[in-house]
Protein backbone atom coordinates (compact mmCIF):
# COMPACT_ATOMS: atom_id res chain seq x y z
CA UNK A 1 0.00 0.00 0.00
CA UNK A 2 0.99 3.40 -0.75
CA UNK A 3 0.84 6.01 1.55
CA UNK A 4 0.91 9.49 1.42
CA UNK A 5 3.25 11.90 3.29
CA UNK A 6 2.70 15.33 1.95
CA UNK A 7 6.14 15.68 -0.22
CA UNK A 8 5.07 16.40 -3.37
CA UNK A 9 7.36 19.15 -4.04
CA UNK A 10 10.44 16.87 -2.86
CA UNK A 11 10.96 15.25 -5.96
CA UNK A 12 11.74 18.76 -7.15
CA UNK A 13 14.26 20.03 -4.41
CA UNK A 14 16.07 16.63 -4.83
CA UNK A 15 16.04 16.71 -8.57
CA UNK A 16 17.70 19.64 -8.61
CA UNK A 17 20.39 18.19 -7.04
CA UNK A 18 23.45 15.89 -9.02
CA UNK A 19 22.30 12.31 -8.97
CA UNK A 20 22.97 10.20 -7.31
CA UNK A 21 23.99 12.92 -4.66
CA UNK A 22 26.67 12.39 -2.60
CA UNK A 23 27.73 13.79 0.96
CA UNK A 24 31.12 13.64 2.41
CA UNK A 25 32.85 15.44 5.49
CA UNK A 26 34.39 14.45 8.20
CA UNK A 27 32.44 12.71 11.21
CA UNK A 28 32.73 15.65 13.70
CA UNK A 29 34.17 19.29 13.21
CA UNK A 30 37.59 19.21 14.89
CA UNK A 31 39.52 22.19 13.64
CA UNK A 32 39.38 25.13 11.39
CA UNK A 33 42.27 23.85 9.32
CA UNK A 34 40.57 20.03 9.74
CA UNK A 35 37.45 21.26 8.10
CA UNK A 36 38.67 23.55 5.98
CA UNK A 37 40.97 21.12 4.62
CA UNK A 38 39.27 18.10 4.23
CA UNK A 39 36.57 19.92 2.12
CA UNK A 40 38.91 21.32 0.05
CA UNK A 41 40.32 17.57 -0.84
CA UNK A 42 36.10 16.41 -1.28
CA UNK A 43 35.85 19.70 -3.47
CA UNK A 44 38.74 18.45 -5.97
CA UNK A 45 37.52 15.49 -6.94
CA UNK A 46 34.25 17.82 -8.17
CA UNK A 47 31.77 14.42 -7.26
CA UNK A 48 30.15 15.71 -4.39
CA UNK A 49 27.71 18.36 -3.96
CA UNK A 50 27.61 18.77 0.39
CA UNK A 51 30.20 18.87 2.74
CA UNK A 52 28.88 16.99 5.93
CA UNK A 53 29.99 17.97 9.15
CA UNK A 54 28.93 17.00 12.95
CA UNK A 55 29.06 20.25 14.85
CA UNK A 56 28.20 19.16 17.65
CA UNK A 57 28.15 15.37 18.24
CA UNK A 58 26.01 12.99 20.66
CA UNK A 59 28.54 10.69 22.24
CA UNK A 60 27.71 7.62 24.03
CA UNK A 61 30.19 8.76 26.78
CA UNK A 62 30.41 12.02 28.51
CA UNK A 63 34.32 13.18 28.16
CA UNK A 64 35.01 12.02 25.12
CA UNK A 65 35.13 15.01 22.35
CA UNK A 66 31.93 16.28 21.45
CA UNK A 67 32.89 18.58 18.43
CA UNK A 68 34.04 21.96 18.09
CA UNK A 69 30.50 23.00 18.70
CA UNK A 70 29.04 26.74 17.71
CA UNK A 71 32.48 28.08 15.95
CA UNK A 72 32.45 25.42 13.52
CA UNK A 73 29.41 26.82 11.94
CA UNK A 74 31.87 29.93 11.06
CA UNK A 75 34.19 27.25 9.61
CA UNK A 76 31.35 26.39 7.41
CA UNK A 77 30.37 29.85 6.09
CA UNK A 78 34.08 29.58 4.98
CA UNK A 79 34.11 26.16 3.63
CA UNK A 80 30.69 27.85 1.49
CA UNK A 81 32.47 30.63 -0.01
CA UNK A 82 35.98 28.93 -0.86
CA UNK A 83 34.95 25.45 -2.18
CA UNK A 84 30.66 26.25 -3.22
CA UNK A 85 30.20 23.08 -1.98
CA UNK A 86 26.78 22.56 0.07
CA UNK A 87 26.41 21.94 3.62
CA UNK A 88 25.15 19.49 5.97
CA UNK A 89 24.94 19.14 10.12
CA UNK A 90 23.23 17.47 12.63
CA UNK A 91 20.71 18.84 14.96
CA UNK A 92 19.14 16.99 17.82
CA UNK A 93 17.93 20.61 19.63
CA UNK A 94 15.92 23.35 19.09
CA UNK A 95 18.68 25.58 19.55
CA UNK A 96 21.01 24.01 17.43
CA UNK A 97 18.62 24.11 14.70
CA UNK A 98 17.96 27.99 15.48
CA UNK A 99 22.07 28.06 15.04
CA UNK A 100 22.41 26.05 12.18
CA UNK A 101 19.66 28.02 10.07
CA UNK A 102 21.51 31.38 11.28
CA UNK A 103 24.66 29.89 10.00
CA UNK A 104 23.11 29.36 6.34
CA UNK A 105 23.47 26.06 6.66
CA UNK A 106 21.88 24.29 3.56
CA UNK A 107 20.40 20.69 4.90
CA UNK A 108 20.07 19.62 8.35
CA UNK A 109 20.26 15.89 9.50
CA UNK A 110 18.57 14.24 12.16
CA UNK A 111 20.76 11.46 13.56
CA UNK A 112 20.10 8.01 14.78
CA UNK A 113 19.67 8.79 18.32
CA UNK A 114 17.33 11.52 18.17
CA UNK A 115 15.18 9.61 15.26
CA UNK A 116 14.88 7.37 18.17
CA UNK A 117 13.22 10.35 20.38
CA UNK A 118 9.63 11.43 19.34
CA UNK A 119 10.29 14.16 22.25
CA UNK A 120 12.93 15.69 20.42
CA UNK A 121 11.96 15.23 16.78
CA UNK A 122 8.70 16.88 18.15
CA UNK A 123 10.60 19.79 19.53
CA UNK A 124 12.97 19.96 16.69
CA UNK A 125 9.80 20.04 14.40
CA UNK A 126 8.48 22.84 16.25
CA UNK A 127 11.39 24.87 16.23
CA UNK A 128 11.05 24.37 12.26
CA UNK A 129 7.83 25.63 12.08
CA UNK A 130 7.56 27.77 8.87
CA UNK A 131 11.14 27.10 8.02
CA UNK A 132 11.19 24.65 4.63
CA UNK A 133 14.61 23.81 4.85
CA UNK A 134 15.80 20.38 3.93
CA UNK A 135 15.96 17.64 6.21
CA UNK A 136 17.93 14.25 6.18
CA UNK A 137 16.72 11.14 8.37
CA UNK A 138 18.49 8.83 9.40
CA UNK A 139 16.88 5.76 10.46
CA UNK A 140 16.36 4.75 14.75
CA UNK A 141 19.03 2.93 16.62
CA UNK A 142 16.78 -0.34 16.38
CA UNK A 143 14.92 -1.67 13.35
CA UNK A 144 11.68 -0.11 13.86
CA UNK A 145 9.93 1.10 10.64
CA UNK A 146 7.50 3.02 12.46
CA UNK A 147 9.83 4.31 14.23
CA UNK A 148 11.33 6.41 11.00
CA UNK A 149 8.22 7.07 9.40
CA UNK A 150 6.93 8.81 12.47
CA UNK A 151 9.98 10.98 12.26
CA UNK A 152 9.68 12.13 9.20
CA UNK A 153 5.66 12.32 9.61
CA UNK A 154 6.44 14.75 12.22
CA UNK A 155 8.61 16.58 10.57
CA UNK A 156 6.23 16.75 7.21
CA UNK A 157 3.22 17.65 9.81
CA UNK A 158 5.59 21.05 10.98
CA UNK A 159 5.62 21.50 7.27
CA UNK A 160 8.97 20.32 6.05
CA UNK A 161 8.68 19.00 2.70
CA UNK A 162 11.82 18.23 1.54
CA UNK A 163 12.73 15.34 3.26
CA UNK A 164 15.04 12.46 2.40
CA UNK A 165 16.12 9.44 4.61
CA UNK A 166 19.33 7.91 5.31
CA UNK A 167 20.06 4.26 5.99
CA UNK A 168 23.01 4.02 8.71
CA UNK A 169 22.54 0.23 9.75
CA UNK A 170 20.72 -0.74 13.13
CA UNK A 171 22.70 -1.82 16.30
CA UNK A 172 23.85 -5.21 16.25
CA UNK A 173 22.98 -7.34 19.27
CA UNK A 174 25.86 -9.55 18.87
CA UNK A 175 29.30 -8.23 17.73
CA UNK A 176 29.28 -8.71 13.60
CA UNK A 177 31.39 -7.75 10.87
CA UNK A 178 29.90 -4.59 10.61
CA UNK A 179 29.16 -2.02 12.83
CA UNK A 180 25.55 -1.64 12.54
CA UNK A 181 23.58 -4.23 10.49
CA UNK A 182 22.14 -3.18 7.51
CA UNK A 183 18.63 -4.01 7.07
CA UNK A 184 18.07 -3.31 3.40
CA UNK A 185 14.67 -4.88 3.52
CA UNK A 186 13.46 -2.08 5.44
CA UNK A 187 14.76 0.58 3.27
CA UNK A 188 13.31 -0.98 0.42
CA UNK A 189 9.79 -1.36 2.18
CA UNK A 190 9.93 2.47 2.90
CA UNK A 191 10.55 3.29 -0.60
CA UNK A 192 7.74 1.09 -1.45
CA UNK A 193 5.68 2.84 1.00
CA UNK A 194 6.37 6.28 0.31
CA UNK A 195 7.86 5.95 -3.59
CA UNK A 196 8.88 9.73 -3.81
CA UNK A 197 10.85 10.01 -0.26
CA UNK A 198 14.49 9.71 -1.71
CA UNK A 199 16.63 7.38 0.22
CA UNK A 200 20.50 7.84 0.79
CA UNK A 201 22.69 5.30 3.07
CA UNK A 202 25.67 6.00 5.17
CA UNK A 203 28.08 3.42 4.13
CA UNK A 204 30.42 4.38 7.14
CA UNK A 205 28.44 4.27 10.35
CA UNK A 206 27.21 0.51 8.49
CA UNK A 207 30.73 -0.40 8.12
CA UNK A 208 33.30 0.60 11.04
CA UNK A 209 35.71 0.15 9.58
CA UNK A 210 37.41 2.18 6.14
CA UNK A 211 38.12 -1.11 3.88
CA UNK A 212 34.51 -2.19 4.38
CA UNK A 213 33.04 1.41 3.40
CA UNK A 214 33.29 0.60 -0.52
CA UNK A 215 31.53 -2.86 -0.62
CA UNK A 216 28.76 -1.45 1.27
CA UNK A 217 28.21 1.74 -1.20
CA UNK A 218 28.53 -0.59 -3.97
CA UNK A 219 25.41 -2.59 -2.09
CA UNK A 220 23.32 0.75 -1.91
CA UNK A 221 23.99 1.93 -5.48
CA UNK A 222 22.93 -1.57 -6.40
CA UNK A 223 19.73 -1.14 -4.88
CA UNK A 224 19.14 1.86 -6.57
CA UNK A 225 19.10 4.02 -3.24
CA UNK A 226 19.28 7.84 -4.54
CA UNK A 227 22.62 8.62 -2.68
CA UNK A 228 25.68 8.16 -0.22
CA UNK A 229 26.53 10.41 3.17
CA UNK A 230 30.54 8.90 3.47
CA UNK A 231 32.50 10.13 6.36
CA UNK A 232 36.15 11.49 4.98
CA UNK A 233 38.60 13.11 7.17
CA UNK A 234 42.00 14.74 5.96
CA UNK A 235 44.09 11.97 8.57
CA UNK A 236 41.26 9.24 9.83
CA UNK A 237 44.58 7.86 12.25
CA UNK A 238 43.99 10.97 13.92
CA UNK A 239 40.19 11.65 14.41
CA UNK A 240 38.49 12.32 17.93
CA UNK A 241 35.51 10.33 16.50
CA UNK A 242 34.97 7.32 14.10
CA UNK A 243 39.08 7.47 13.40
CA UNK A 244 38.48 3.48 11.91
CA UNK A 245 35.34 4.33 9.87
CA UNK A 246 36.76 7.54 7.93
CA UNK A 247 38.60 7.55 4.81
CA UNK A 248 40.85 10.38 2.97
CA UNK A 249 39.67 12.57 0.07
CA UNK A 250 42.32 10.83 -1.79
CA UNK A 251 40.41 6.92 -1.34
CA UNK A 252 37.37 8.51 -1.12
CA UNK A 253 38.46 9.86 -4.88
CA UNK A 254 39.61 6.38 -6.17
CA UNK A 255 36.76 4.59 -4.31
CA UNK A 256 34.24 6.70 -6.54
CA UNK A 257 36.19 6.24 -9.55
CA UNK A 258 35.83 2.32 -8.47
CA UNK A 259 32.04 1.94 -7.77
CA UNK A 260 29.49 0.77 -10.70
CA UNK A 261 26.79 3.34 -10.98
CA UNK A 262 23.79 2.40 -12.56
CA UNK A 263 22.61 4.37 -15.42
CA UNK A 264 19.15 5.70 -14.52
CA UNK A 265 18.00 6.29 -17.60
CA UNK A 266 17.62 1.89 -18.77
CA UNK A 267 14.47 1.86 -20.49
CA UNK A 268 12.96 -0.81 -18.58
CA UNK A 269 14.34 0.50 -15.35
CA UNK A 270 11.02 -0.10 -12.99
CA UNK A 271 10.82 -3.81 -13.88
CA UNK A 272 14.36 -4.41 -13.59
CA UNK A 273 14.56 -1.90 -10.18
CA UNK A 274 11.30 -4.12 -8.71
CA UNK A 275 13.23 -7.21 -9.42
CA UNK A 276 16.38 -6.59 -8.21
CA UNK A 277 14.94 -4.75 -5.34
CA UNK A 278 13.28 -7.94 -4.46
CA UNK A 279 16.50 -10.49 -4.75
CA UNK A 280 18.06 -7.62 -2.54
CA UNK A 281 15.60 -8.33 0.26
CA UNK A 282 16.00 -11.97 -0.05
CA UNK A 283 19.83 -11.85 -0.03
CA UNK A 284 19.44 -9.57 3.22
CA UNK A 285 16.67 -12.06 4.88
CA UNK A 286 19.28 -14.95 3.76
CA UNK A 287 22.52 -13.72 5.50
CA UNK A 288 20.88 -12.29 8.79
CA UNK A 289 19.37 -16.26 8.84
CA UNK A 290 23.15 -17.49 8.23
CA UNK A 291 24.31 -15.01 11.11
CA UNK A 292 21.46 -16.40 13.44
CA UNK A 293 22.50 -19.75 12.70
CA UNK A 294 25.84 -19.14 13.44
CA UNK A 295 24.75 -17.41 16.57
CA UNK A 296 22.86 -20.40 17.88
CA UNK A 297 25.57 -22.89 17.13
CA UNK A 298 28.11 -20.99 19.40
CA UNK A 299 25.48 -21.35 22.58
CA UNK A 300 25.35 -24.75 21.08
CA UNK A 301 28.69 -25.20 21.49
CA UNK A 302 28.92 -23.13 24.71
CA UNK A 303 26.57 -25.42 25.88
CA UNK A 304 28.71 -28.57 24.92
CA UNK A 305 31.18 -27.78 26.92
CA UNK A 306 29.03 -27.17 29.76
CA UNK A 307 27.23 -30.30 29.55
CA UNK A 308 30.85 -32.34 29.36
CA UNK A 309 32.54 -30.01 32.32
CA UNK A 310 29.39 -30.91 34.22
CA UNK A 311 28.86 -34.45 33.13
CA UNK A 312 25.05 -34.05 32.68
CA UNK A 313 24.89 -35.09 29.62
CA UNK A 314 21.28 -37.26 28.25
CA UNK A 315 19.60 -37.06 25.11
CA UNK A 316 16.15 -35.09 26.74
CA UNK A 317 13.46 -35.72 24.64
CA UNK A 318 11.03 -33.86 26.22
CA UNK A 319 13.17 -31.32 25.55
CA UNK A 320 13.21 -31.77 21.64
CA UNK A 321 9.35 -32.54 21.82
CA UNK A 322 8.99 -29.03 23.22
CA UNK A 323 11.28 -27.50 20.56
CA UNK A 324 9.62 -29.16 18.18
CA UNK A 325 6.18 -28.03 18.90
CA UNK A 326 6.60 -24.62 19.84
CA UNK A 327 8.99 -24.06 16.57
CA UNK A 328 5.67 -25.43 14.49
CA UNK A 329 3.00 -23.31 15.84
CA UNK A 330 5.00 -20.27 15.91
CA UNK A 331 5.67 -20.71 12.43
CA UNK A 332 1.53 -22.29 12.00
CA UNK A 333 0.76 -18.59 12.75
CA UNK A 334 2.74 -16.85 10.47
CA UNK A 335 1.24 -19.18 7.76
CA UNK A 336 4.38 -21.91 7.35
CA UNK A 337 3.88 -25.14 6.46
CA UNK A 338 4.21 -27.76 9.61
CA UNK A 339 6.45 -30.17 7.39
CA UNK A 340 8.43 -27.30 5.88
CA UNK A 341 9.43 -26.09 9.98
CA UNK A 342 9.29 -29.79 11.24
CA UNK A 343 12.23 -30.21 8.22
CA UNK A 344 14.00 -27.30 8.75
CA UNK A 345 14.30 -28.19 12.93
CA UNK A 346 15.34 -31.53 12.17
CA UNK A 347 18.40 -30.00 9.89
CA UNK A 348 19.06 -27.69 12.80
CA UNK A 349 18.79 -30.05 15.54
CA UNK A 350 20.85 -32.89 13.68
CA UNK A 351 23.84 -30.37 13.28
CA UNK A 352 23.65 -29.47 16.93
CA UNK A 353 23.91 -32.90 18.20
CA UNK A 354 26.68 -33.47 15.89
CA UNK A 355 28.58 -30.27 17.19
CA UNK A 356 27.51 -31.78 20.75
CA UNK A 357 28.86 -34.79 20.20
CA UNK A 358 31.99 -33.61 19.15
CA UNK A 359 32.60 -31.33 21.94
CA UNK A 360 32.11 -34.55 24.46
CA UNK A 361 34.60 -36.40 22.29
CA UNK A 362 32.25 -38.92 20.93
CA UNK A 363 31.92 -40.61 24.35
CA UNK A 364 28.51 -43.46 25.36
CA UNK A 365 26.33 -39.87 25.58
CA UNK A 366 24.08 -38.33 23.24
CA UNK A 367 23.07 -35.12 24.02
CA UNK A 368 20.07 -32.36 23.12
CA UNK A 369 20.00 -28.79 23.28
C1 LIG B 1 27.33 10.79 12.33
O1 LIG B 1 26.85 10.87 11.20
O2 LIG B 1 28.46 11.14 12.62
C2 LIG B 1 26.49 10.15 13.38
C3 LIG B 1 26.62 10.44 14.66
O3 LIG B 1 25.69 9.25 12.86
P1 LIG B 1 24.47 8.38 13.47
O4 LIG B 1 23.46 9.36 13.99
O5 LIG B 1 24.02 7.64 12.26
O6 LIG B 1 25.05 7.49 14.53
MN1 LIG C 1 30.46 9.48 12.87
Amino acid sequence: MIEILNITPITEWFASLKQPLLIAGPCSAESEEQVIETARGIAKIGKIQVLRVGVWKPRSRPGTFEGAGDEALQWLKKVKVETGLLTTVEVATPLHVEKAIAAGVDILWIGARTTSNPFSVEQIAQALKGIDIPILVKNPVNPDLELWIGTLERLNRAGITKLAAVHRGFYPYERTRLRNIPKWELAIDLKSRFPNLPILCDPSHIAGLASLVPEIAQKALNLSLDGLMIEVHRNPTLALSDAKQQITPAQLDSMLKELVFRSPSSPNTDFVDILEQLRNKIDSIDQQMIDLLAQRMRIVEEMGEYKKNNDVSVFQMRRWEDILKSRIDFGKRLGLDEDYIKNLLQLVHKESIKKQADILNRKDKLSTE
